[in-house]
């Protein structure tokens, strides 16, 4: 509206000058040799014009001739990259879907339409890994990794790959270099919490370690590595406060501390387990200098005073009155484990061996023994270190199992 506004305002000056200088008239003389050529003012501005124009149109229409091919190539780049664009979108569809090969063809054709960009190398490496093409696939990667700008891209899919493949050092190499490109990333950091954890690195594992990671267990594992008696100690005593319900680091931390003639602090560390969570290792550590059966009971009951009810301080105490010749005692802890419904095999079996303390060989003590035996094949089992992904039974917990080489998945029940 503008714009018109002012073309009405344009038209009317130019009508208003024309109209003037028709008004004023005069002529212009133009004398060439013998020729003279006498023009009205009116007709001179009207060829002037004529002239402009004509120039204008001349010039216009040879820069368009020349930018021609210029246009055609750019128009026909246009419709690459539309046609690149469209199959590039066809490939994360295909890739959504599952379809491998239809993925990977029309990565192929993006590839040649648009050129190796970084984001259609990620689309070929991950085509190919559907399609079970691992070695395409790193090609892909490497190409990546060589590019500045997708450096870590690259690195990151190839150390999935070496981790896939169980190439350990392969793995670390490349870990190390994906540091490099993108320092403190947090996928990164868990990579290597998790490489670390495979190569058995537990000082690398537990500087890793997120927070939601038990660090106990790593650092008890560092120690168990560790050639340094300082170092290992310091580990151990990390571990027993990272968790003092750990059984075996507070198992660790007192043998160490009993060793270097600290006997007190390590029945004190022994007690701050049991507390936390008893644990018949912890009792056995305890009570291990003490042969005489009424200082195994006095020893029993310091242990157990801060977590008196727990199904494994009744069982601690039956069992070192039962040893002891404490009949009275020891069914008085029996009888309420079993009330407390959390009763298992081992107290059924001193049940058994209870009757046989109090009664002997007689029919009454055989029927109940015979009770008791029933009832301990239907109680859930003693409970043990176990493997949560073979079911191995160990002894003492381990940071690896020994039956399937996985880590951290050792654990008591
Ligand atoms: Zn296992």
């Amino acid at each position: 509206m503008r714009r018109a506004l002012w073309l009405l305002i344009l038209c009317a000056l130019a009508v208003g000058l024309a109209w003037g200088l028709m008004r004023l008239g005069g002529a212009v003389e133009v004398r060439v040799a013998d020729m003279e050529i006498v023009l009205s003012l009116p007709v001179l501005l009207i060829l002037l014009v004529t002239l402009f124009l004509v120039l204008h149109l001349l010039i216009v229409g040879f820069r368009s001739l020349v930018n021609w091919p210029a246009r055609l190539r750019a128009r026909r780049a246009a419709r690459r990259r539309n046609h690149g664009e469209m199959m590039l979108t066809r490939a994360l569809v295909s890739l959504a879907a599952g379809s491998a090969d239809a993925a990977r063809s029309e990565v192929k054709r993006a590839r040649q339409l648009l050129g190796d960009t970084p984001q259609l190398l990620l689309l070929t490496a991950e085509a190919e890994r559907m399609a079970g093409r691992e070695e395409a696939a790193a090609e892909a990667f490497q190409a990546l990794a060589k590019r500045e700008d997708a450096r870590f891209i690259g690195l990151r899919g190839l150390l999935r790959q070496a981790m896939q493949r169980q190439d350990w050092p392969a793995a670390q190499a490349l870990a190390k270099e994906a540091e490099a490109a993108h320092p403190g990333a947090t996928w990164l950091r868990e990579e290597r919490a998790l490489l670390a954890q495979r190569t058995q690195d537990w000082r690398e594992a537990l500087a890793l370690a997120s927070p939601a990671t038990p660090r106990a267990p790593l650092a008890l594992a560092a120690a168990g590595k560790e050639a340094d008696a300082a170092r290992a100690a310091e580990l151990e005593k990390q571990a027993f406060q990272a968790d003092p319900a750990f059984a075996p680091a507070a198992l660790a931390h007192a043998a160490r501390l009993a060793a270097a003639g600290n006997a007190r602090r390590a029945k004190g560390v022994l007690e701050q387990g049991w507390a936390a969570a008893p644990h018949p290792q912890l009792a056995a550590a305890y009570l291990e200098g003490e042969a005489e059966p009424l200082a195994r009971v006095k020893a029993a009951e310091a242990l157990v005073h801060r977590n008196r009810t727990h199904a494994e301080s009744r069982l601690l105490l039956a069992r070192a009155a039962l040893g002891a010749g404490l009949t009275g005692r020891a069914r008085t802890e029996l009888d309420a484990l079993v009330a407390s419904g959390e009763a298992d095999a081992r107290a059924y079996l001193l049940l058994v061996e209870l009757e046989q303390a109090e009664q002997g060989d007689t029919t009454l003590a055989r029927a109940a023994e015979a009770r008791w035996l029933r009832a301990a094949t239907t109680a859930k089992p003693e409970p043990r270190w176990r493997c949560g992904q073979c079911g191995k039974v160990h002894a003492a917990w381990a940071p690896v199992c020994d039956g399937c080489g996985t880590a951290g998945r050792v654990a008591w029940g």
